[in-house]
């Protein structure tokens, strides 16, 4: 059966004070729709800790940065719906913009340093719009646990800094990155690929791959990201935004992978922004 879906804050706010009265747990998901394996990967593993569960679907205004890109963004709630059917999902939250945001809005939450650098510089706006619709769901859920991607490495780090230091009682979990067979992460940008790029799409990240064997091999950063930069060009990237090494936890930029480090990276294939990133070590 399809979750059901409710539209406002109200309805959202009747069922979890009942389950909250009932000493249930809760668990969110907070997606932008155009659900794939990626989201339901979030969604099993909310159901396997949480008494109940809800999937927000909330194409957040806020967080783009570039109108052509929120105009284009893949709107498939009737499928989502679907395809949330087989996982017990309590709850639907697809609210309208004022639910969100209502006339007169004018509070934002601004997470400062994680945010520098990375997507944080060449999205301007785009983590403040993430932040603070987070809080907005984790407020208007009651959720005890948020399920979010590794996929979206710089804004899991943010959401998570973010909680902490409101001390919302909504703990952030973060969740390993799904990916195609070819090693292309699962995105709801993907089907906006042109299909003659689609084959070009897995080779961010082979090279990263490759780039994070060199680093742990003990090489620098500085001239094998030339040599990644270079890959991609000739795969077919037209722009490579960023490659780079920063510290698991802190979002600290590193030369080598001396702790616990990421790899990240952004690069546009056919007119469409690829982000990924990877363990290194
Ligand atoms: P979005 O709908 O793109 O805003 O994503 C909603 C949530 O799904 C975020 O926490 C993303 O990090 C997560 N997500 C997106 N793609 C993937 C993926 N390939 N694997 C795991 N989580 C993902």
């Amino acid at each position: 059966m399809t979750p059901p879906i409710l539209r406002t804050k109200a309805a959202l706010r009747d069922a979890v004070l009942g389950w909250k009265r009932a000493g249930e747990t809760i668990g969110v998901v907070p997606t932008m729709g155009a659900l794939h394996a990626g989201h339901l990967s979030l969604v099993e593993a909310a159901k396997a800790d949480c008494d109940r569960v809800i999937v927000t679907i909330f194409v957040n205004p806020k967080q783009f940065n570039n109108a052509s890109d929120l105009e284009n963004y893949p709107r498939t709630e009737e499928a989502d719906a679907e395809k949330l059917a087989p996982f017990g999902v309590d709850a639907i939250y697809a609210p309208g913009p004022g639910e969100i945001y209502p006339e007169g809005f004018a509070t934002a939450v601004t997470v400062t340093g994680l945010t520098d650098g990375l997507c944080g510089s060449h999205r301007p706006g785009h983590f403040d719009g993430v932040t603070t619709v987070c809080a907005k769901l984790f407020l208007q859920t009651l959720a005890d646990r948020a399920y979010f991607g590794e996929k979206d490495y710089q804004q899991l780090q943010v959401v998570t800094r973010m909680a902490r230091d409101l001390d919302l009682l909504t703990e952030v979990i973060g969740c390993p990155t799904v990916r195609e067979p070819d090693g292309l992460a699962l995105s709801s940008r993907n089907v906006l690929l042109p299909p003659e790029t689609r084959a070009a799409a897995p080779a961010l990240n082979r090279v990263m791959r490759q780039l994070a064997e060199r680093l742990a091999e003990g090489e620098s950063l500085g001239p094998v990201r030339f040599q990644a930069e270079a890959a991609l060009r000739e795969a077919g990237f037209s722009e490579v935004e960023y490659i780079e090494l920063r510290s698991a936890d802190g979002l600290e930029t590193l030369e080598h992978p001396t702790r616990p480090a990421r790899l990240l990276a952004a690069a546009w294939l056919g007119g469409v922004r690829l982000i990924d990133n990877i363990a290194v070590g």
